[in-house]
């Protein structure tokens, strides 16, 4: 892989390596492996920037652990409620369940607050949030972020699942904004 990137009008240059991810993917599996030992995990996998990560991390936990694949759809109300954020997609009864959110990315931490709040209204046994990547510097709202890969700085970044405006999801490292002003 090229150590720059050129996506629309920005130029992206690699801040952390494929490499480095697996070895750190493979180090959280470990740890989500040793803590659920004995529950029913659900991986709730939040599209669409998580895909990437899901499957990785999915292929190093035991081969009961379920997945299931959601997006928190954004539209105006019809009413006076304005916004409206629904997630779609959970089929599984939750009841009993050790629910694992899988993100690629907590930056204000407001998405994964609302994400909270919907699935454990469903009667999960656990909730717990595992994230590739967090702002620490960019939190907005208190999260207990039991997982994660790693801490970044509050730059934008692309690769590995995450896209600028559409382009980039592929690339197998994490790039970063290079600033050219
Ligand atoms: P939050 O609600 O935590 O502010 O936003 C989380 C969402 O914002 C992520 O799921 C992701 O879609 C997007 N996001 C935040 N920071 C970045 C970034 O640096 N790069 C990309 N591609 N998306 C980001
Ligand atoms: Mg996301």
């Amino acid at each position: 892989m090229p150590a720059t990137v050129r996506l629309h009008d920005k130029l992206f240059r690699v801040s952390i390596s494929e490499a480095q991810i697996l070895e750190r993917v493979a180090q959280v599996a470990a740890q989500i492996e040793a803590d659920m030992a004995g529950r029913r995990l659900l991986v709730v996998a939040v599209l669409n920037g998580s895909f990437v990560f899901a499957a990785d991390l999915l292929r190093r936990l035991p081969a009961a652990c379920e997945v299931q694949f959601v997006k928190l759809a954004s539209y105006e109300g019809t009413s006076s409620t304005g916004r409206v954020r629904e997630l779609v997609g959970l089929g599984a009864d939750l009841h009993g369940r050790a629910v694992l959110v899988v993100e690629d990315i907590v930056d204000s931490g407001l998405t994964m607050a609302h994400m909270l709040q919907t699935l454990r209204a469903m009667g999960p046994a656990s909730v717990d949030v595992c994230s590739l990547l967090v702002k620490p510097a960019s939190l907005r709202v208190a999260l207990d972020i039991k997982y994660r890969c790693f801490d970044i700085p509050d730059d934008f970044i692309v690769g590995y699942g995450l896209d600028y405006d559409g382009a980039g999801r592929g690339l197998r490292d994490i790039y970063t904004v290079v600033d050219e002003g």
